[in-house]
């Protein structure tokens, strides 16, 4: 692949309908799409069939006129046009990085804006997904902590996200042509803006919708759901969406983690870790991801990759090392690429796989934890976040 210079794209979207007009279709699930045509007039005994068709069309054809839907009688089509829209979130712009990486504004209702990242490598293509516009949570390191929460993300802007990039990627099926099995657009990762398990039933519904095997089709275990440790929540996400966990685990004693990841100090680590055991016979999944992000002179030594790896004895899992992405007044360095391979050395020595992360579209900050909207305001200053942090100001 020849580097070229980041571009940055403005996109032609088409206009959406007020979100005070007919009910979006758009992030219903089977369910609840049912009781809404029931409610427009659909004859109970049918409900379900129409409830098929219309998936089918919208979620596994990318159709979004109700005049297409072809199977459907002419009236019937009227009758949906009347009482319903198919509307998505709109692609404000798109940055392309020099690897490849996509990064797409999205703006939702009330004119809040989330990202939403596409990283394109060998033998996968993984969409990076907001849950929220902003986060309630302050993590000293993420660039989304330092931003106030706005509102959650509703489940048809969550799955709304994939079917945008799957617009941009023009990956939706053409009829009649081979079953093409290379899907650009392969794996869901919940590690964009926000804190998924603060924003369940959405993200649960939007998951639901995305792995249906009509529909969008990718299997639950395509899907990571990133949790900074709502531990209550992390039950329910094995047995109601059944896809992998990862956790932003960060650092191996409640002192720091306390600092890093400040929910450590409602849930902390032992009570983290309880939860966790009991997450793979929930959910049947294989692994649990442990995000390690490494921070220069913080959370990097030789002792701390030994205490992780005792803490985590039994947990059926692998370490995931993310070197730290910087941003305009982050108070952390990341840590030398010496001391990373020596912290994972240990892990991997250990019996863990230990995969050092390789930064993505950089250049267009669009790496984990640079993610913020320039729409809204900052929360705090440089110096807040230091001293937060409990560091000199910047
Ligand atoms: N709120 C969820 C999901 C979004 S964050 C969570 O915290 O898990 C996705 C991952 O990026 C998390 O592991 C997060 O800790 C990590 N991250 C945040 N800021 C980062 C930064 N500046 N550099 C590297 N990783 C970062
Ligand atoms: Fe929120 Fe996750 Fe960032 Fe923490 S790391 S502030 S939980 S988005």
């Amino acid at each position: 692949m020849t580097l070229s210079a980041p571009i940055t794209q403005h996109v032609h979207t088409i206009p959406r309908k007020a979100p005070d007009g007919p009910a979006n279709l758009i992030g219903l699930t089977r369910d609840g799409m049912r009781e809404a045509f029931v409610a427009a007039g659909t004859p109970e005994k049918q409900a379900k069939m129409r409830v098929n068709q219309v998936w089918q069309w919208i979620y596994h054809w990318g159709v979004r006129d109700f005049a297409q839907m072809t199977n459907l009688a002419k009236d019937y089509r009227a009758l949906l046009a009347q009482h319903f829209v198919i509307a998505l979130p709109e692609i404000v712009s798109k940055q392309v990085s020099s690897d490849g990486t996509r990064k797409y504004l999205v703006r939702i209702a009330g004119g809040h804006e989330v990202e939403t990242v596409y990283i394109p490598e060998e033998d996968r293509g993984t969409l990076c997904v907001s849950s929220q516009v902003g986060c309630t949570l302050t993590c000293s390191f993420c660039h989304t902590g330092t931003q106030k929460l706005v509102r959650n993300l509703t489940a048809g802007e969550i799955v709304g996200q994939v079917m945008l990039v799957r617009d941009d990627l023009g990956e939706w099926p053409v009829p009649g042509a081979p079953k093409d099995e290379t899907r650009l657009l392969s794996n869901i990762v919940l590690m964009g803006m926000g804190e998924p398990l603060y924003n369940f039933d959405a993200v649960r519904d939007a998951m639901k919708i995305s792995m249906d095997a009509e529909g969008l089709q990718l299997s639950r275990r395509r899907i990571t759901l990133s949790t900074s440790g709502v531990v209550p929540e992390i039950a329910r996400t094995a047995t109601e969406i059944g896809c992998n966990l990862a956790i932003s685990f960060h650092a191996t004693t409640d002192a720091v983690r306390d600092v890093l990841v400040p929910i450590n100090k409602r849930w902390n680590i032992a009570t983290l870790l309880d939860a966790l055991r009991e997450y793979p016979n929930l959910s049947n999944s294989e692994r649990i991801t442990f995000e390690y992000v490494m921070l220069d002179g913080v959370n990097d030594s030789d002792e701390d990759a030994r205490r992780l790896v005792t803490l985590i004895e039994g947990i059926p899992a692998k370490i995931n090392l993310i070197p730290f992405n910087e941003w305009p007044g982050a108070p952390y360095k990341r840590s030398s690429n010496n001391r990373i391979r020596a912290f994972a050395d240990i892990i991997y020595k250990a019996g863990y796989a230990s995969p050092i992360r390789t930064p993505r579209g950089e250049d267009i900050m669009a790496a984990c934890g640079q993610l913020k909207s320039a729409t809204e305001r900052a929360r705090k200053s440089r110096d807040a976040i230091a001293a937060e942090a409990g560091l000199p100001p910047a």
